[in-house]
């Protein structure tokens, strides 16, 4: 079982446990499926996170759960599946960035372990807000968010978000869009208590570029590599198939695990006969 960051809630309690499914080709292959059909980034976050989600608040998670999920928590689940699929998780991961001075294409290599957190406050998922309307209530930025800012063509984004996570005024229902406007005064309000409520992975990290030494802040994507290439699970599926003659499906059950052993035992069997790698 594992703890979320923030967490959802269920009933008016939060609830913060979840655990992991057990990673095999299927699981994969269904990662690398919804990310050719899904129309936004965020609704495949969405998907992945139903997929690679044994449970969540005791469930099996439901797209709903997911998208009630804050930003930190889908980030954090992408890079503990990262961290639960990856043959050695204590390898860094490599990202590459343009150096910003020279231009020069260079490497480097954080560790999914290492990414700071910043837990949320008390009141998670809520943040009350003094506006120059009176007292409002606001939810933290979750997935549903994310997928609604991804189809709308609004100019105006903050305004959009503090209409979105609106819960009350005074107790009350929040007035509608346009009735009594929200001051720039009061959107600073809103972002600065929302970003001191939520959960925050530190995704920006300092470089140096190796060619001409200058700093460079850099970030990172969590959900990079989420779904791996698919042609690299075809080959595999092809290579157990033939030596074992057994069907996709039993092949895409097998855990990652003992599929890369068979994969192994495959190879050192080709080397023996001097016939080369796999
Ligand atoms: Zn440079």
């Amino acid at each position: 079982m594992m703890v979320l960051p923030g967490g959802i809630l269920r009933a008016g309690q939060r609830h913060q446990d979840c655990r992991l499914a057990a990673p095999n080709g299927r699981v994969a292959l269904a990662l690398t499926d919804s990310l050719v059909a899904t129309s936004s980034h965020p609704l495949w976050v969405s998907q992945t996170l139903v997929v690679i989600l044994d449970e969540l608040a005791g469930e099996a998670p439901c797209p709903a759960d997911v998208e009630a999920l804050c930003v930190a928590d889908r980030q954090w689940l992408a890079i503990q599946w990262h961290l639960h699929t990856a043959e050695q998780p204590e390898r860094p991961a490599w990202f590459s960035a343009d150096c910003q001075a020279c231009t020069a294409r260079y490497d480097f290599s954080p560790r999914w372990q290492d990414v700071p957190l910043k837990p949320a406050a008390e009141s998670y998922p809520y943040a009350d807000v003094k506006l120059s309307l009176g007292q409002a209530r606001f939810r933290v930025p979750n997935g549903l968010l994310q997928q609604q800012l991804a189809q709308t063509d609004r100019q105006d984004t903050r305004r959009c978000i503090a209409e979105a996570l609106w819960v009350s005024l005074d107790g009350q229902p929040p007035p509608v869009h346009g009735d009594r406007d929200l001051s720039e005064a009061d959107l600073d309000a809103i972002e600065s208590e929302l970003e001191a409520v939520s959960p925050e992975l530190g995704l920006t990290l300092a470089t140096r570029c190796p060619e001409c030494g200058s700093e460079q802040v850099v970030t990172i994507d969590p959900y990079s590599g989420l779904a791996s290439p698919p042609h690299d699970l075809l080959a595999d599926i092809h290579c157990l198939a033939s030596h074992y003659h057994w069907s996709e499906d039993a092949i895409l059950d097998l855990p990652d695990s003992r599929r890369r052993h068979y994969l192994k035992l495959i190879d050192r069997d080709l080397g023996q006969h001097g016939q080369g790698g796999h």
